[in-house]
């Protein structure tokens, strides 16, 4: 039995691990889109079904709900396989350690493996996180990075970097055509809004009218990228034909006290910010240097702050406002 029942296919199948998660959902649209068949796989440790709800009645689409740190077995022909199980929020971490590197260690080698065994083509969602705090501004691909290992944050740092390793040893040691990409901070509609990240803390804090909570002295820098801008990215790199990691974010950069100043002003809200103690091994400055990604995949990003800012505080008010 396989996993589609046509199996004298025209289309592409493609298997998203993560796939109940924020960017996984959105690259499962996005891929169903394309006219691919998409399986996704999902442990719901910080994925959640509702982001996928609406494929539910999708011919082309199929959920199995399943931990990819264990074997994976698939029945038929696999053309893509895009690894973007992970938790991925600082607080998330802290909460899954041991589930976070084993996602990226484990997870990854069983991706790999069901790349190998179906003649996939294999990409994997890495990570900015692998610069650690950077020395070098902006941050370009040949950057090997400042990471503490054994920080709260080195478990999801060095497992990233150990699945950056590993895919590279698959693709040199057993020729499997695998692509890296290096995500820069990424937001939009489905992020957790108690995920602890800034984006969802912000604009949560100001629908409540609460205090905006701004880590250190607000002057470390992010680089946000709208989540159907960094999908295209995703879409063009696998399908290209290089193997070495590729950045794709959006380079405008911004202090997190800017970013809760713009968050007041856009929403009217009462809130003020409150400063509160900057996170262990926090990153003092990030942005990517996207070079290679306007080189290789004539890609850059095309949602404006202003624009992906609006559609993501819609999102949560409509959220927040159906209870759920
Ligand atoms: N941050 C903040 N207040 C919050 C959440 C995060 O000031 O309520 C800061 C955090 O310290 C970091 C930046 O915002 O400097 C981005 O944090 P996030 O967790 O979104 O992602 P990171 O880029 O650190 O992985």
């Amino acid at each position: 039995m396989d996993v589609f029942s046509n199996q004298r296919r025209a289309k592409k199948i493609s298997v998203v691990t993560g796939g109940a998660g924020f960017l996984g959902s959105h690259l499962s649209d996005r891929l169903l889109e394309a006219g691919h068949q998409v399986i996704a796989i999902d442990n719901l440790l910080t994925g959640n079904v509702r982001n996928i709800e609406h494929l539910f009645g999708n011919a082309d689409f199929r959920f199995i709900e399943h931990d990819v740190t264990n074997f994976i077995y698939l029945p038929g022909e696999i053309d893509y396989v895009f690894h973007f199980a992970s938790p991925a929020s600082p607080i998330d971490y802290l909460e899954f350690p041991i589930p976070t590197l084993k996602v990226g260690a484990l997870g990854t080698h069983n991706t790999l493996g069901l790349a190998k065994a179906k003649g996939a083509t294999y990409l994997i969602a890495s990570t900015s996180e692998v610069y650690g705090d950077p020395l070098i501004h902006p941050q370009k691909e040949d950057y090997w990075g400042n990471v503490n290992p054994i920080g709260p944050r080195g478990v999801y740092d060095e497992a990233k970097r150990f699945a950056e390793a590993m895919a590279m040893a698959y693709h040199r040691y057993h020729r499997l055509d695998t692509k890296i990409v290096r995500i820069f901070n990424t937001y939009g509609p489905r992020m957790r809004l108690e995920d602890g990240r800034v984006v969802p803390a912000f604009i949560g804090q100001a629908l409540a009218n609460e205090p905006l909570t701004v880590f250190g002295d607000g002057s470390q820098t992010r680089s946000f990228c709208y989540v159907s801008d960094l999908v295209e990215g995703i879409l063009r790199l696998s399908t290209s034909d290089t193997h070495n990691p590729v950045n794709i974010g959006n380079p405008t950069e911004m202090s997190i006290r800017e970013f809760g100043e713009a968050i007041i002003k856009k929403m009217k809200t009462s809130s003020k910010l409150e400063f509160k103690p900057l996170p262990i091994d926090d990153p003092r400055i990030r942005q990517p240097d996207i070079s290679l990604a306007r080189e290789l995949l004539d890609w850059e990003p095309k949602v404006d702050f202003d624009t992906g800012i609006s559609q993501t505080i819609d999102y949560f008010r409509a959220f927040i406002e159906s209870g759920q």
